[in-house]
């Protein structure tokens, strides 16, 4: 038996800027996610250094942490049947790239660091964002 899951997903400044929020949530609605709740933010940069907490020793991190605080961004929970891989999945690879057809990262992405999209990268880590965004 597989379980209902939930997932949380990001969709990021470069996407929001192109108006890309209603096509990727229709990807996601195409592919049986539920959209359970959703709000449209503009993050501090001290946010996004908290959300990308586990990248803090990378050289991108700064980069990355200016980026998500650049501008409007939609943050969603998703839920369905093994959400946290489905939602991989649908992404597609971190670098559009190499992300194969019929990803979002493929039809929307411009580079690997403006990929459009976040997606929780396991249960644990979608339980803690979930938190971060939902549960203050
Ligand atoms: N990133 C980047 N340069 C890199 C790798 C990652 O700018 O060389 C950015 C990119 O926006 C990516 C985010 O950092 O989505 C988080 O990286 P991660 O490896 O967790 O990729 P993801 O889980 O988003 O596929
Ligand atoms: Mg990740």
């Amino acid at each position: 038996m597989s379980n209902l899951e939930q997932t949380l997903s990001i969709i990021k400044p470069d996407a929001v800027e192109r108006n890309l929020e209603d096509k990727i949530k229709t990807m996601f609605k195409n592919e049986g996610f539920k959209i359970v709740k959703e709000k449209k933010i503009k993050l501090e940069k001290t946010d996004a250094e908290k959300f990308y907490k586990v990248h803090e020793t990378k050289p991108f991190y700064n980069d990355l942490c200016e980026y998500l605080s650049s501008g409007p961004i939609v943050v969603m929970i998703l839920e369905k049947t093994g959400a946290v891989l489905d939602n991989r999945r649908l992404m597609g690879a971190t670098d559009p790239k190499n992300a194969e057809d019929g990803t979002i990262r493929k039809e929307f992405g411009l580079s690997i660091d403006k990929n459009s999209v976040h997606g929780s990268d396991s249960i644990d880590n979608a339980k803690i964002e979930i938190n971060f965004f939902f549960n203050n």
